[in-house]
């Protein structure tokens, strides 16, 4: 009833690396906006959520709490290590950390969890929820073809091998025996799948997570069903409910970034589809020897270039590059990237394949060209490539000033480049209709809201 409805309390649990808390945020904000008498409390490190709830709509939702959890490293330790390390030491410390969060967010609000929204990457929420006799409602930040690697891990070690018992000879190495993905290679598998260390704690994490989906009340994506369609096909009919409602950069387009390094203003003055906007997300900087080949292509080839790159890696940079380039490029620390891509002057995006960095690609209309290095950026690439023919893999799959040169050459300027540009203007099409009146997005986020709503008190 009513009553009940507006004391219904969502626990929302954050992954706090990468660009995964962000995401979910922007998902709490959009379920806070539509049911104003829901109640979320987002869990999260204090690191993460300093950073995710800085910024124009820090304080906007009065139904939207913090609260902040451990993070795994011992008090006193100064924490030197990487982001995977300090991922290990993070899910080490689940789900105590979490547990003693929603402890606090149930006594600080005066009302029991009656519902878990988490990140799809912890899978042990689907147990927590269980032991609290509430739903849990997985969020994965990612697509369709990802999740569903995770779903049928156990699948692909019997029908291909794997690391332990050894790939089976003699047959075929793609995934057709998964629906959607067809075109997909043993070699597009992240680590942990079926090579590479079957134990680390992110491949165990995403193993258990494929698991547990079946417990889920509802698995939530940011994508689109026209996207992946046939993926999202199979998955609906193996899971509970799964409910597209991305991408969420134009469901719920955020307020512009500021552009303070002066990207927009330039690129105003480049020519229309001329520019190679190039961008590795923010965890990841190619080796030396890339960024080497990658500056020197640009020096050679004259494209026009605005590459945003950290400034703890410009070192990688050679020597007078930057100065060496200021007729025709931009070196900056931070691009406002969703307007970048927006941007008429940006031709062709080099990219790690970061899913975000994918949708906001196809928003844009801005074919691709793909370096990708770890988790699922090896696979969205092939969908990128060969699925979707929304972009190349650069040639050689490093970057060399050669096979980049010619990747560069092959989407600014050939017939298949031209051919790229009309296939992601049809997905952008496609997303913008997804998330528009009646569109399945819209229609799905309509139907999380429901599952939501539906939740009762312990
Ligand atoms: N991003 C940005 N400016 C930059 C670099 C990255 O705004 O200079 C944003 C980008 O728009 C995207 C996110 O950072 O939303 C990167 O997410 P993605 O999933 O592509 O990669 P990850 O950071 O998780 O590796």
């Amino acid at each position: 009833n009513g009553d009940s409805q507006q004391h219904l309390h969502i626990g929302v649990l954050a992954f706090p690396f990468g660009t995964h808390a962000a995401p979910l945020l922007t998902l709490v904000r959009r379920l806070a906006a539509a049911e104003p008498t829901l109640k979320f409390s987002f869990l999260s490190t204090a690191k993460s959520n300093r950073q995710t709830f800085s910024g124009a709509k820090a304080n906007q939702f009065d139904n939207i709490k913090a609260y902040d959890v451990w993070d795994g490293v011992a008090e006193g330790d100064e924490f030197g290590g990487n982001v995977h390390v300090a991922a290990g030491l993070f899910m080490k410390a689940t789900p105590e950390n979490f547990k003693r969060g929603m402890e606090a967010a149930a006594a600080g609000s005066g009302v029991k969890i009656s519902c878990l929204l988490t990140d799809a990457f912890l899978w042990f929420a689907g147990d927590l929820a269980a032991e609290m006799e509430v739903p849990w409602v997985p969020y994965w930040t990612a697509g369709s073809c990802s999740l569903s690697i995770h779903f049928y891990t156990d699948l692909i070690r019997t029908t291909l091998g794997n690391a332990n018992t050894g790939i089976l000879e003699n047959i075929d190495k793609t995934l057709k025996f998964i629906p959607g993905l067809s075109a997909v290679s043993v070699d597009d598998l992240p680590d942990g799948i079926i090579l590479g260390n079957l134990e680390s704690p992110i491949a165990q994490m995403l193993h258990n997570m494929g698991l547990k989906l079946p417990k889920a009340a509802a698995v939530v994506l940011n994508s689109f069903e026209e996207l992946e369609p046939a993926t999202a096909k199979d998955l609906k009919s193996k899971l509970q409910k799964v409910l597209h409602v991305g991408p969420s950069i134009l469901s719920s387009p955020a307020s512009s970034d500021s552009d303070e390094t002066g990207c927009l203003v330039w690129l105003d003055n480049q020519k229309p589809a001329s520019v190679a906007y190039i961008s590795f997300g923010t965890i990841t900087t190619p080796p030396p020897n890339e960024v080497l080949a990658l500056a020197e292509t640009l020096v050679s080839s004259k494209v026009p270039f605005l590459w945003s790159l950290r400034d703890h890696s410009r070192h990688l940079f050679p020597k007078g590059f930057v100065e060496n380039t200021v007729a025709f490029g931009k070196a900056v620390s931070w691009a406002p990237q969703l307007q970048v891509l927006a941007h008429l002057s940006v031709g062709v995006f080099v990219t790690h394949c970061g899913w975000n960095s994918i949708l906001e690609s196809i928003t844009g209309g801005v074919p691709m060209i793909c370096r990708p290095f770890f988790g699922d950026q090896t696979l969205n690439s092939s969908m990128v490539q060969d699925a979707w023919r929304i972009g190349v893999r650069v040639e050689g799959g490093v970057f060399t000033k050669s096979g980049t040169t010619s990747s560069l050459e092959l989407v600014l300027s050939q017939e298949e480049g031209k051919k790229m540009r009309e296939n992601i203007k049809v997905l952008k099409q496609n997303a913008i209709e997804a998330v528009g009146p009646n569109g399945s997005s819209s229609e799905n986020f309509e139907d999380l809201l429901e599952v939501i709503k539906a939740c009762k008190h312990p």
